[in-house]
Parts: C-alpha cells; structure tokens; sequence
C-alpha cells in the first residue's frame, strides 16, 4: 500500500447548493477525509448560514486531527469568484452581495477561493477525476439544472471579469419553454432531470400520474421497458446530445466530462447521445472527443470545491498568504 505524505495540505471544502451546504475536509490526493452537512435555509440569512459553515469545518478538521491550510468553495451561480462575492443566486435571495470569501479568510486565517458550482466540479474532474491529462476538457452536469465548465490546457476559462460562462442555457429550441434565464427553450429548461417528468406527466392520462415519479424513476422504467419511459429517455438524449453537439463544434475537446445525478443512468443517453453529436459535428473531427463519466463519485462536489483552492494558488500562482 502506497504511504500518503505526512505534509498533504489539507483544505477545506464547502458546496453550496439550492437545497443543502457540505463541508469537508479533503487531502492532496483528492480524498475527502470527513465531511458534514446541513440544509441550506436561505430564510436564516448569510451571518448564520456562515457560522453553520465555520462549525461544520471546524468539526471535520477536529474529526482528522488536521489543520485547515486554505478553504475553497463551490457555489450555485452567478457568484463573483475574483471577488467572492455571491451574486443575485436565485436559491440565495438573502445573500446576495455578501462576501464568503473574506467571511471564511477572516475566521480561519488562511486563502480562500471561490467558483461557481460547476467550474469547482470541472476542477475537480479536470485535476483529480475523468479529465485527467486532457488538453480541452469540458465538464457537463445535468441534474435538477445543466451546468458546465471549460478547462483548457490546465486552466479554468473565464469570461470578462472572471464571469462564468453559462453553457446551459444556450438556447436549442426557441420556441420551447420559458426559462428562468429569460430564454425560450434553453439547454437546461429542455434537458434537466424535472424536464423529464414534466414531460411524462403532460403525456399521462389523469388516472395513472405517479406522485414519486422523477427523472430516476422514469430511468429504472426505461430499463424494465416501459414504452412511454423510453421515449422520455429518446427525448433527454435527444436534447443532451444537441447541447452537447454544440459544444464539441465550438471548442473540439479532447474529452466531455458528463456528471450529475440524471448521467448515473448515463448508459440509457450515450447512444442517443453520440447519434446527435455525428449527426450535427460534420465540420470538426468528432470521433476524436471522448465523451466520459464523471470519476469522483457522491464526493465529487467537495472535492472540486477544493481544487479551486489549488488552482488558484497553486496553477495560477496567486499568494496564498492573506493581506499580501
Ligand atoms: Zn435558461
């Protein structure tokens, strides 16, 4: 068995997301040695859901007897990571314009970084995960949203300002739904998990809804061969694969990194998936994008949280020592 250095720099990781916040304490290897969360309950307002965040790393690091040495964060957007200001997130109404950045450095004393979600995710998969040694490498999740982020040749990609590029909400169908974006018929409105049931349920006749039906349920009846399933499924790979497809004739990737609770049945949407991306890529060698599956597992959100930390401090070489 391989012996783990003594000197792994352990740092603290915080997801937060619309429904719960994690936090973890997570080694050099990409492990997550402990973690803890709580539900988000954006109505406490930003001081006590920053306390709830300082005791919930302070009891991890105490559960590993390890030193916290900086602190990276994954947040839903819009945040401002340069900053680490939380922008005008629709889950966290009452936080916006608070400062989690300079909250945490200042109660911890050490660096802290802030991402949006899935650029944090991207990280994770790009240094520890699935992206590993890709020279263009794309994360996609799909879950309760699409997210995406874009890491080339080792670093994260930003817009003006540092800003995030928003990849799930290119529009695929502008006669299609109303997004919370302002878009009609978005990639993420038209491909997300909820996309799936609110499709299933305006197929339904009144007297056979389901009330615990979900983009998993839906999935597990696909695979038992439930006709009316599998054209949900043949509609989601659909629309995955023509977001998708753009994608890989934008920035030809080495590799597309697909994580999120909808991708654990990822097997039912690759054919589908791939069918779309040689349909609608004729111009790019698309065969030489490998489409994968996200690596990190259950974890994987802490985890890339952390590696915000290292590529802030460590890839781009900003100082990781506060107030210089
Ligand atoms: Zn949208």
């Amino acid at each position: 068995m391989e012996m783990k250095s003594p000197q792994s720099r352990i740092i603290g990781a915080v997801d937060i997301g619309g429904t719960k916040i994690a936090a973890g304490v997570v080694n050099d290897d990409g492990e997550v040695l402990a973690s803890e969360e709580c539900a988000t309950e954006q109505d406490r307002g930003f001081a006590s859901a920053a306390n709830q965040i300082d005791r919930m790393l302070r009891n991890c690091a105490a559960r590993t007897s390890t030193t916290i040495r900086g602190i990276g964060i994954g947040c839903t957007g819009p945040v401002y990571p340069l900053t680490g200001e939380i922008g005008d997130v629709e889950f966290l109404k009452t936080w916006k314009g608070a400062n989690l950045v300079e909250a945490l450095e200042a109660r911890f004393g050490v660096r802290a970084a802030l991402e949006n979600d899935a650029d944090a995710a991207a990280l994770g998969e790009a240094f520890w995960g699935a992206g590993r040694d890709k020279a263009q490498m794309l994360f996609v999740t799909v879950g309760t949203g699409v997210g995406a982020g874009v890491v080339l040749d080792g670093q994260l990609y930003r817009g003006v300002d540092g800003s995030h590029p928003e990849m799930g909400h290119q529009v695929i169908d502008s006669t299609g739904p109303r997004c919370y974006c302002g878009a009609r018929g978005c990639w993420e409105v038209l491909a997300r998990g909820p996309a799936m049931t609110e499709w299933m349920e305006a197929q339904a006749t009144g007297d056979t809804e389901d009330p615990h039906l979900s983009a998993k349920r839906i999935c597990e009846m696909a695979a038992a061969g439930d006709g009316l399933a599998r054209r949900a499924v043949e509609r989601e790979a659909h629309y995955l694969g023509l977001g998708l497809a753009n994608l890989v004739t934008i920035f030809c990737p080495e590799a597309i990194v697909l994580g999120g609770s909808v991708m654990l049945s990822a097997n039912l949407f690759l054919d589908g998936i791939r069918q779309e991306i040689r349909q609608n890529c004729g111009l790019v060698p698309y065969e030489r994008t490998e489409i994968r599956l996200a690596a990190l597992g259950q974890h994987a959100a802490l985890i890339g949280a952390a590696r915000t930390w290292h590529h802030r401090f460590i890839e781009m070489g900003e100082s990781s020592v506060i107030g210089s």
